[in-house]
């Protein structure tokens, strides 16, 4: 047996792997990655394979850049991990400075860092602020307390239990209803907006809602500009600034996920910064730690950190065995030094139009619709068929994967999200492929 075959014959009897059914375990997905650099993953047999996905969205700068790979192994050497609460390190505080110098910047200041883990707990983190900032700070008329979250259809905000509450109930959540604190929970049942009308319309009742019951609220959680889970649905800034403006009326927090839009996936550093918006809390992870490991953040204003004064009674008990992680750290702040050093975010808006423009061109298939892109995020339509029957994303996924790409859709929907510092050779040599790929199914 060779070490490809051995190693897929351990993985098919132990591993459980996520997103897959048991059948599709058994029989597909086959690919055993050795190695990767760049935009490219490499199999045990050399097969070099250009990843649209960037590994579920978080190679911001490509996979194994030197100087992370670098940074992570003296962080290593130096001081791998201690707790952070009765002592600090220096990874922890600079980097804590270093993301609030990076945060958007406005009416008001996001000046403090929770570390966490993932996304997903970032959003937990979140979640739990709000709620306690606004049981300690914030009981509305009538003695009634601000119990509850507002959120959008079609939203993802994560896996964990708490994330999923204030996400779609989807063909993936579903089994779950029951635990959830859906009842907690305003605005997020019914069919994601696909529109721009629709778009309109939900922004009118979110701003409906915060204005007759926004006294029961504590924060709205959004995906600012584009959900990316539900299969790339950008909507406008302006929308975003309305609603920045409802819940300041309403009293309300506006919690920014940029788990997936943070570390200039959309153009600019935060998804935000298109609206000139300045949220309460903003969740980053993905980027954030340049995809070598799992890291996140929750980042907060001076309001909302001075509500938890008064003593370990009103103090924010919540923290993670691996919270601010000295070499998560030490990679994020080696990520910002990188943005500065190799103006990532400046030389991004070429690259952007590019993949834009190569997405356009895909239209012209049978089938194919919405062509749509907004900074590093490019993605078309196939059809409207149900996330888990719908195979013609498959389908295009198989024809791609034989011209060495991989894409791995969402449903119907194609996409891709090549790091921010993609060669541009490579890049165009990747759309030629995608477009070969979808003609081979039309
Ligand atoms: C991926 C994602 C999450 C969850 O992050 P994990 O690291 O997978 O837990 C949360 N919110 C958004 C917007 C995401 O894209």
């Amino acid at each position: 047996m060779n070490d490809r075959d051995r190693i897929l014959a351990l993985d098919r009897a132990h591993v459980w792997r996520p997103f897959t059914s048991l059948e599709r375990h058994a029989t597909g997905d086959d690919l055993v990655i050795t190695g990767a650099e760049g935009a490219f993953v490499i199999d045990a047999d050399g097969r070099r394979y250009f990843d649209a996905t960037s590994a579920w969205w978080c190679q911001v700068l490509g996979y194994a850049h030197p100087r992370l790979v670098a940074a992570l192994c003296a962080q290593a050497e130096m001081l791998p991990h201690v707790a952070l609460a009765a002592a600090t390190h220096a990874p922890a505080a600079e980097l804590a400075a270093k993301l609030v110098e990076v945060a958007p910047k406005g009416d008001r200041r996001l000046s403090r860092v929770f570390y966490s883990d993932d996304g997903s707990t970032a959003v937990e983190v979140a979640l739990k602020i709000a709620y306690q900032h606004a049981q300690q700070n914030a009981p509305s008329k009538g003695g009634a307390k601000r119990q509850r979250f507002l959120a959008f259809p079609g939203a993802y905000h994560g896996d964990t239990v708490g994330a999923m509450s204030v996400g779609a109930v989807d063909d993936f959540t579903s089994v779950f209803r029951p635990l959830l604190f859906r009842d907690r929970v305003r605005g997020a049942d019914g069919t994601a907006p696909r529109t721009e009308a629709e778009w309109e319309t939900l922004c009118a009742r979110l701003e409906e809602h915060l204005a007759t019951e926004g006294d029961t609220v504590c924060a709205l959680v959004v995906e600012p500009l584009v959900q990316g889970a539900n299969g790339m649905r950008f909507f406008g800034a302006e929308l975003l600034r309305r609603l920045r403006d409802a819940c300041d009326r309403a009293g309300v927090l506006l919690v920014s996920d940029e788990v997936f839009t943070g570390f200039g996936r959309t153009g600019t550093m935060w998804a935000c910064e298109h609206a000139g918006v300045v949220p309460d809390l903003l969740c980053t992870a993905k980027g954030l730690s340049g995809g070598l490991l799992p890291f996140a953040a929750t980042l907060a204003t001076d309001a909302v950190y001075e509500g938890f004064r008064g003593g370990m009674g009103r103090a924010f008990l919540h923290g993670h065995t691996f919270t601010g992680n000295p070499l998560g750290c030490a990679v994020a702040l080696e990520v910002l030094r990188i943005f500065e050093e190799e103006r990532v975010l400046e030389r991004v808006a070429r690259r952007a139009e590019v993949l834009r423009a190569g997405f356009e061109r895909l239209s012209r298939h049978a089938g194919v619709s919405n062509a749509r892109g907004l900074g590093m995020v490019a993605a078309i339509d196939l059809g409207r068929g149900s996330y888990l029957e719908d195979d013609r994303g498959w389908k295009v996924h198989e024809a791609a994967k034989a011209r060495g790409v991989l894409l791995r859709p969402l449903g119907d929907v194609i996409y891709a999200v090549p790091p921010l510092n993609v060669d541009e050779g490579e890049l165009a040599w990747f759309l030629d492929a995608l477009d070969a790929s979808i003609a081979d199914v039309s």
